[in-house]
C-alpha cells in the first residue's frame, strides 16, 4: 500500500493562533486557568490541555470572580461576554478572526433591517455564537430547509452569512436556493483553510481517503463527506491500529484543522511500517 499525505491538511491559522494563546497562559505562573468549552474541537488537543492544568467549563459562571478564562476559536456569544465581564473575569479571547468577520457581518446585515439566515447547523457552537450577535436569525442548514423558509414579508430582504467549517459546494448551493426566492445579500462562505483542506479531497485520486480528527470536529467530518473515495475517521491511536485497509493500493491520508500534526505522523509513520511488515 502506498501512502500520500494530502496538502494542505491540519491546523490552520485560527487553531494555530488559539493554541499559542493557551501555551503563552499556561507558561504565565496563574495557579488555575479556565478554558471556556473546547478551545477546539479535538479530543488530543483539549487533553494536553488538561494534563497542562486547563479546567474545562461551559459558563462564566462556573469561573471564580477575577480568575483567568480563555475563550475558544470558534467564537463567543455577547451575552457570554457581558456575563464575564460581570465576574470580573480576565478574558484572553482566542477567537479566530475568520469567525469575528462573520459575526461583524451578521450585526451589519441586521442594523440594515435585513432578515438574517445563518447557513450552518444549529447545534453547532459556532453558528450559538452568531445567533447571539442576531437572536432573531434563522438557521438554514440545507437546501430543503432553504426551499421551505417561510416569506418573510413584503420585500424585505436577506442577510446571508454562514459558518465557516461547513461544506463549500452546500453553502453554495444554499445561497443560490435562497437567490431563487428572495433578495439576497451574501458573505456566505466558508474560511479559505476549510475550503483549501476540502479541494485537496475532492482532488485525490486514490482508492480510500483517511482522515485523521474528532468526530466532534465539524471540519473534520465535512472532509469525510466530500471526499469521493471509500473513507475512514480515526481520532486517535487506537482507532488507526483497528483499521481494515487490505486491499487499498493508494491510500490518502489527510487531518481536520483542529487535529495536531504529531498524531498525523504518528499515524502515517505506524502505517508505512505495518505495509512494511507485511
Ligand atoms: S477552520 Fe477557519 S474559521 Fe475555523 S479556526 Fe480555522 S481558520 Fe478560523
Amino acid at each position: 500500500m502506498r501512502i500520500e499525505v494530502l496538502q494542505p491538511h491540519g491546523f490552520c491559522a485560527g487553531v494555530t493562533g488559539a493554541l499559542g494563546k493557551a501555551h503563552k497562559l499556561a507558561e504565565s505562573g496563574e495557579p488555575r486557568i479556565y478554558c471556556l468549552h473546547e478551545l477546539v474541537h479535538n479530543e488530543l488537543v483539549v487533553g494536553d490541555m488538561r494534563r497542562r492544568g486547563f479546567v474545562f467549563v461551559d459558563d462564566p459562571g462556573d469561573v471564580p470572580e477575577g480568575a483567568v478564562v480563555l475563550f475558544p476559536a470558534h467564537g463567543t456569544s455577547p451575552a457570554v461576554r457581558a456575563k464575564a465581564r460581570a465576574r470580573r473575569l480576565r478574558v484572553v479571547d482566542a477567537t479566530c478572526p475568520f469567525v469575528e468577520r462573520v459575526h461583524k457581518a451578521a450585526r451589519d446585515f441586521a442594523e440594515k433591517g435585513l432578515g438574517v439566515v445563518i447557513v450552518g447547523k444549529a447545534a453547532h457552537a459556532e453558528v450559538r455564537g452568531i445567533l447571539g450577535e442576531v437572536p432573531g436569525a434563522i438557521v438554514v442548514g440545507s437546501v430543503a430547509e432553504a426551499e421551505a423558509l417561510p416569506d418573510p414579508g413584503a420585500d424585505k430582504a436577506l442577510g446571508v452569512v454562514s459558518q465557516t467549517t461547513m461544506n463549500a459546494d452546500e453553502v453554495g448551493e444554499v445561497v443560490a436556493a435562497l437567490r431563487r426566492r428572495f433578495r439576497v445579500e451574501s458573505t456566505a462562505a466558508v474560511c479559505g483553510a476549510t475550503k483549501e483542506r476540502q479541494d485537496a479531497v475532492k482532488a485525490f485520486k486514490g482508492d480510500a481517503l483517511l482522515v485523521l480528527g474528532s468526530k466532534t470536529s465539524s471540519n473534520t467530518r465535512r472532509l469525510c463527506e466530500v471526499s469521493r473515495v471509500r473513507t475512514y475517521l480515526a481520532g486517535t491511536m487506537d482507532e488507526v491500529r483497528a483499521l481494515d485497509l487490505q486491499g487499498v493500493e493508494l491510500l490518502g491520508v489527510t487531518s481536520g484543522a483542529s487535529t495536531p500534526e504529531a498524531f498525523l505522523k504518528e499515524a502515517v509513520g505506524f502505517l508505512r511500517s505495518a505495509c512494511a511488515g507485511a
